[in-house]
C-alpha cells in the first residue's frame, strides 16, 4: 500500500474541490487498503473529515488514536453501540425516525448530544428520507436539538449516477438536494454543513461540491469514471504473491480442479499462493492476467481457495520469485481496473475483497 499515493491523491482531490473540505471515505477497511494507516495518510494529504459505514469502524479509528477530526458513520443500523459512538465524538446520520429515537436515547448515556447529519433521499432511493417525509424529519430532529439530545451538524445526500456524466438524474438530485438542504437550514435558522459529492462528482461536477466532498475510490487512485481516464490519480494498492512451486509438466496435463486448462505441450507451471480466500475472484479462472518473469500470464485453470497456477512456457521463474497480480501498471502488471474490466465489475470490488489473510505492507511513510 503506497501511502504516498494516498496522500497525493487526497491533495489532488482537495485542489479539485476548490475550497470545499475533503471527507476521506475509509469504510470497508479503506476499500481493502487498511483503515488506520490510510486514514492517517488521508489526513496528512489534507482531508479534514473521515467517513465510514459502520459504528465499529468509527470506534476503531478513535481507539487507534485518530481524534480531533470528525468521523461520520454513513449507515445507521438498529442496535449499534450508539452511546459509545456519541461518547467517542462520532458523527451519525439520521435518515429515518427510528435513528433519531435511538440517538436521543443514547445521548444521556453518553453525557452529550449526538452530532447528526440529516440524510436526504434525493433520488438514489436507498438510505434517507425523500421530499414527502422531509419536513417531518427536520421538525423532529430540531425538536430533539431543542431538548438537548442531538446537535444538527450537516445535511447530506448521495448520487446514484454521478459516474455517468450527463445522466438526467444528476440534475434532478442536485435540485432536490438544494431544496431539501435549504428547507432544513431555514427551519434550523442557520447554515448546516452540506455534502453530496462522491469521487465522480468531486472530479466532474463543480456545482455539487458544496461545503464538503466525500471521495472514496479516487483516494485509492482508481478512476470513478474509467472511460474518462485516470484523472491524474495514482493507484495505491499492489497485490503480489511469491511463487510457491515451479515445475515442468508434459503435454496433456490437466491443471487444477476440473482440468479446465490442459497443457498443449511440455511446459513450466508455477503455483501462485493466492486464491479466492484472498480475494482473487474464482470467476477469473482462465481469464485474469498477472505479471510473472517479466510478462503477463493468464491464470491457467481454476482459481482455488488458496492458490492458482500460471503457465510460463519455457520462461524461468523460481519458487520465491514475485508474481504481481495487479498494481499501478508501471511494471507492465495489470491494474485493478484491468481485472474489473475482465470480470465485468468495478475496481471498487477488486480492491475491497482482498482478504485479511493477505498482509498489508505500507510504503511511502506510515505516519503521513
Ligand atoms: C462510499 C461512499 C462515498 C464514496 O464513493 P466513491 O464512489 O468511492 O467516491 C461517498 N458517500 C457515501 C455516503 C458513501 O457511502
Amino acid at each position: 500500500m503506497d501511502l504516498g499515493a494516498v496522500r497525493g491523491n487526497v491533495a489532488l482531490l482537495r485542489e479539485r474541490a476548490a475550497g470545499a473540505e475533503v471527507m476521506a471515505m475509509v469504510k470497508a477497511e479503506a476499500y481493502g487498503h487498511g483503515l488506520v494507516p490510510v486514514a492517517r495518510a488521508a489526513l496528512a494529504g489534507g482531508a479534514t473529515w473521515l467517513g465510514v459505514a459502520r459504528v465499529a469502524e468509527a470506534l476503531a479509528l478513535r481507539s487507534a488514536g485518530v481524534t480531533g477530526v470528525p468521523v461520520l458513520v454513513g449507515l445507521s443500523v438498529p442496535g449499534e453501540p450508539y452511546a459509545e459512538a456519541v461518547a467517542a465524538d462520532v458523527d451519525l446520520v439520521v435518515g429515518a425516525a427510528w435513528m433519531l429515537d435511538e440517538l436521543a436515547a443514547a445521548a444521556p448515556r453518553a453525557g452529550r448530544p449526538a452530532r447528526v447529519h440529516l440524510k436526504a433521499d434525493t433520488g438514489m432511493t436507498r438510505g434517507g428520507t425523500g421530499p414527502d417525509g422531509w419536513p417531518a424529519l427536520v421538525d423532529a430532529v430540531l425538536a430533539a436539538e431543542a431538548a438537548g439530545t442531538v446537535e444538527v451538524v450537516g445535511v447530506m445526500s448521495h448520487f446514484a449516477c454521478a459516474d455517468e456524466p450527463g445522466h438526467p438524474s444528476i440534475a434532478r438530485q442536485l435540485t432536490a438536494f438544494t431544496d431539501m438542504a435549504g428547507h432544513a437550514e431555514k427551519a434550523a435558522g442557520r447554515r448546516l454543513v452540506r455534502h453530496l459529492a462522491n469521487s465522480a462528482a468531486t472530479l466532474t461536477l463543480p456545482e455539487a461540491r458544496f461545503d464538503v466532498v466525500r471521495p472514496g475510490i479516487a483516494i485509492y487512485g482508481l478512476s470513478p469514471i474509467p472511460e474518462r481516464g485516470g484523472f491524474g490519480l495514482r493507484p495505491a494498492m499492489t497485490l503480489t504473491a511469491d511463487a510457491a512451486l515451479v515445475k515442468r509438466v508434459p503435454a496433456g496435463s490437466g491443471v487444477s480442479y476440473g482440468h479446465t486448462f490442459v497443457t498443449e505441450r511440455e511446459t513450466t507451471l508455477a503455483v501462485v499462493p493466492a486464491g479466492y480466500g484472498d480475494g482473487v475472484p474464482r470467476h477469473g479462472s482462465n481469464l485474469l492476467e498477472v505479471l510473472a518473469a517479466g510478462r503477463r500470464r493468464r491464470i491457467a485453470g481454476r482459481v482455488c481457495m488458496d492458490q492458482f497456477v500460471i503457465d510460463l512456457g519455457d520462461d524461468v521463474l523460481e519458487a520465491g520469485d514475485e508474481v504481481v497480480l495487479f498494481g499501478p501498471g508501471d511494471r507492465g502488471e495489470p491494474t485493478a481496473q484491468d481485472w474489473a474490466d475482465a470480470l465485468g465489475t468495478i475496481s471498487y470490488e477488486i480492491v475491497t475483497r482482498v482478504g485479511f489473510r493477505v498482509p498489508r505492507v505500507y510504503v511511502g511513510g506510515t505516519d503521513g
